[in-house]
């Protein structure tokens, strides 16, 4: 980068949560020059890139595509296999904060005073743990300032003309299509929606397994055991109960209900545990 002292950053995940932060700061902030990116692990969902392209539309501006100079394949070899888990998250950091890194590294270096703007909604619990990483580099968190929380990011892209990414239909997260942050219903889900991206997923936790990883991709099970169908009908059961249970105590007790539930209710995610900012927002 030449010719600025500073540089403005917003990290698009394919998430509703960023792209409404973009909508935002092009509605109110269009003074700031923003540099939009997608750090692209090769493995995510098809709907994921025709959502960009519907946002790059809006925007009128291009979402550079980080893709790292190294595969998800040869991490995974890197580590010997093992399948990355919610304690070794090694996948987030080689795919995802390794190619920003890079991408910053010369300019943060030369003292150059980089931006970075985060799409942490006013209704999140506190991510007291997110903090800017070098000395040069400030976080700015808009949708809290301004006040923004879930029904405010989904009416924001609404009037944009955005919408959400189709894969909200039937999965609660953006990332990659065999992330493990995934309930085992969205599992199931996923070998209805994309069979071969389950196959993908499949082959490589028989590689992990065979070269004696801990982990398989959710927690206790094997996908080839998940994909039984007696196993395929008791977890759509247990979340159909799970579903159920929610929305009768709702009834039974109005005033615990002012919150909408959400899909992440339904699902029994914890926001503040499940997930990052980095692959999911
Ligand atoms: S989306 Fe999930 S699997 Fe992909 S890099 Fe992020 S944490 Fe890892």
């Amino acid at each position: 980068m030449t010719g600025t002292q500073e540089r403005h950053i917003l990290g698009i995940s394919g998430g509703r949560d960023s792209a409404a932060l973009a909508v935002h700061m092009r509605q109110t902030r269009p003074d700031v020059p923003l540099e939009y990116f997608f750090t692209d692990t090769g493995k995510e969902l098809a709907e994921v890139y025709s959502f960009l392209d519907r946002l790059e539309g809006f925007l009128g501006r291009p979402i550079a595509r980080i893709n790292p100079d190294r595969d998800f394949d040869f991490w995974l070899s890197e580590y010997n296999h093992f399948l990355p888990s919610p304690r070794t998250r090694w996948c987030t950091r080689q795919l995802k904060l390794r190619p920003l890194e890079h991408w910053l590294e010369p300019d943060l270096a030369a003292g150059v005073k980089v931006h970075s703007y985060v799409a942490i909604r006013a209704d999140e619990p506190s991510r007291d743990g997110y903090q800017s990483t070098h000395a040069n580099m400030s976080v700015h968190f808009p949708l809290r300032e301004a006040g923004i929380d879930r029904a405010g990011v989904i009416d924001l892209l609404d009037s944009a003309g955005v919408g959400e990414p189709e894969y909200y239909q039937w999965r609660t997260r953006s990332g990659c299509t065999f992330c493990f942050f995934q309930q085992k219903i969205e599992w199931v889900r996923l070998k209805r929606e994309h069979p071969e991206a389950y196959e993908d997923a499949k082959s490589y936790e028989k590689t992990a397994l065979e070269h004696g990883s801990p982990f398989t991709w959710s927690q206790g099970e094997s996908l080839e055991d998940m994909e039984e169908p007696e196993r395929v009908a008791q977890i759509e059961r247990d979340f159909e109960e799970r579903r159920a249970r929610l929305l009768a105590r709702r009834r039974v007790n109005p005033l615990a209900g002012e919150r909408t539930l959400t899909n992440d209710d339904f699902y029994g995610i914890d926001e503040a545990s499940a997930g990052c900012v980095v692959c999911h927002k």
